[in-house]
């Protein structure tokens, strides 16, 4: 039929946009021929035949989903994702010692991330997580934490097919899976502000305020572990000193897995735009690490950006779930605040269990390909596949640019 069927897959939008008009010059072609030959061979049947055929191909491949499919890919091409969060290092300890001399990032068994499957999933940018656990806090924390760093840096340097990043600029323009890294909970600066600014100068540029636990400073929405204990408290004065060192540096601020109490005193502190690196819609989905609506509309205030988490959990709510269900998630945020303030952040390798046709980086495309469905415009997609991400990521270093003659806070 079409070159694109029997390349097996798509190269690239011009390709197709050839393919797809195929028949339709055939059609043009041949009527031409009607009406400057008249008597030949082609005539009036000829030309009729031809348009029948169009109809009957354009009608297959609607209710196929073929062109759905393509237009997916076509798209995912011109914007790879810029994914917000995934925690494959953490993994990689658990599994492996982050011994990755041991193992072949191409193929990795047991976990849902591997170079092949990024690719798969059209993954343009990655946000990954420097992650260790909350009772670690005030112990090695900030040790662990280091040679979560380190094992980032080892795997996006060893690997010809990552790029680590520490800019917008070079994230926008790497032709490779680029590697951002972020910090996971606050518990890991362990209250050090130079801590934090060693971090960034480590290639950190997002943090997280808390993960499930308290820190002496920030409120988690959490409450498996019992550390600090807060009572109308959620963002104390460090706390703020820690968003305003983040501004001056040009770190994003990460809101997933803190309280809605921290959020909004976040909101109210931060210069900069921030983020939910990987939470979804509270409205949809009522658990506390998903993101109401009024804070919703304090975050596009902001011009900030929610990137939807796919966790089963956080996107059914217990159930596993599947594309549909995680697609209403983006659709209630866009009705709330519109798709500018859009992304994904999968969570992959962080959860135990994803949506049907959602299980794996791979799966991307397919969740474009329900959007499409639901009448998502290919400029919004392309917004929340990437641009949305990288026009935070430039604003927070603009506010960074701006605060270039302010000193580092000293507070601890
Ligand atoms: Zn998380």
């Amino acid at each position: 039929m079409c070159c694109v069927l029997k390349a097996g897959r798509l190269l690239d939008a011009e390709t197709t946009h050839n393919c797809l008009h195929l028949p339709a010059r055939r059609i043009l072609r041949n009527c031409t021929k009607m009406l400057f030959w008249p008597f030949s061979k082609m005539g009036l049947s000829g030309c009729m035949f031809s348009g029948i055929s169009l109809f009957f191909f354009m009608h297959f491949a609607v209710t196929s989903g073929f062109l759905v499919e393509e237009k997916a890919l076509v798209l995912m091409t011109n914007y790879p994702l810029i994914d917000g969060h995934n925690d494959v290092a953490l993994q990689l300890r658990i599994l492996h010692d982050n011994r990755l001399s041991k193992i072949d990032l191409h193929n990795i068994s047991k976990v849902a991330t591997d170079i092949n499957r990024l690719r798969a999933g059209h993954v343009g940018g990655q946000m990954y997580a420097a992650y260790v656990i909350c009772t670690a806090q005030e112990k090695d924390a900030v040790r662990l934490t280091l040679e979560q760093i380190d094992v980032i840096h080892r795997m996006c340097s060893e690997y010809p097919e990552f790029e680590l990043v520490t800019t917008s600029h070079a994230l926008r323009s790497s032709k490779k899976i680029a590697c951002l890294i972020s910090v996971e909970g606050g518990h890991s600066i362990d209250s050090s502000l130079a801590a934090l600014r060693m971090f960034y100068r480590l290639g950190v540029r997002s943090m997280a305020l808390t993960h499930t636990c308290n820190t002496p400073w920030a409120e988690s929405s959490s409450e498996i572990y019992t550390f600090y204990p807060r009572d109308n408290n959620s963002l104390t004065h460090f706390g703020k000193a820690v968003v305003k060192e983040m501004n001056r540096l040009g770190m994003m601020i990460d809101m997933s897995h803190s309280s809605w109490d921290t959020a909004r005193a976040v909101l109210q502190t931060s210069q900069a735009p921030v983020i939910f690196s990987h939470s979804s819609a509270f409205t949809v989905c009522n658990h506390r690490r998903n993101v109401p609506d009024d804070l919703l509309q304090a975050l596009k205030e902001n011009k900030g950006l929610i990137m939807v988490n796919l966790y089963s959990g956080f996107v059914a709510c217990g159930a596993k779930g599947n594309i549909s269900i995680a697609a209403d998630h983006f659709d209630h945020i866009k009705n709330v605040i519109g798709a500018e303030s859009i992304g994904i952040g999968g969570d992959y390798d962080g959860a135990a269990e994803f949506p049907e046709g959602l299980e794996d980086v791979s799966k991307y495309p397919a969740l474009i390909q329900e959007l499409l469905h639901r009448n998502w415009s290919e400029a919004e997609l392309a917004g929340v596949l990437r641009l949305n991400f990288l026009r935070v990521f430039e604003q927070v270093e603009k506010v960074r640019d701006e605060l270039k003659g302010t000193l580092p806070v000293e507070l601890s």
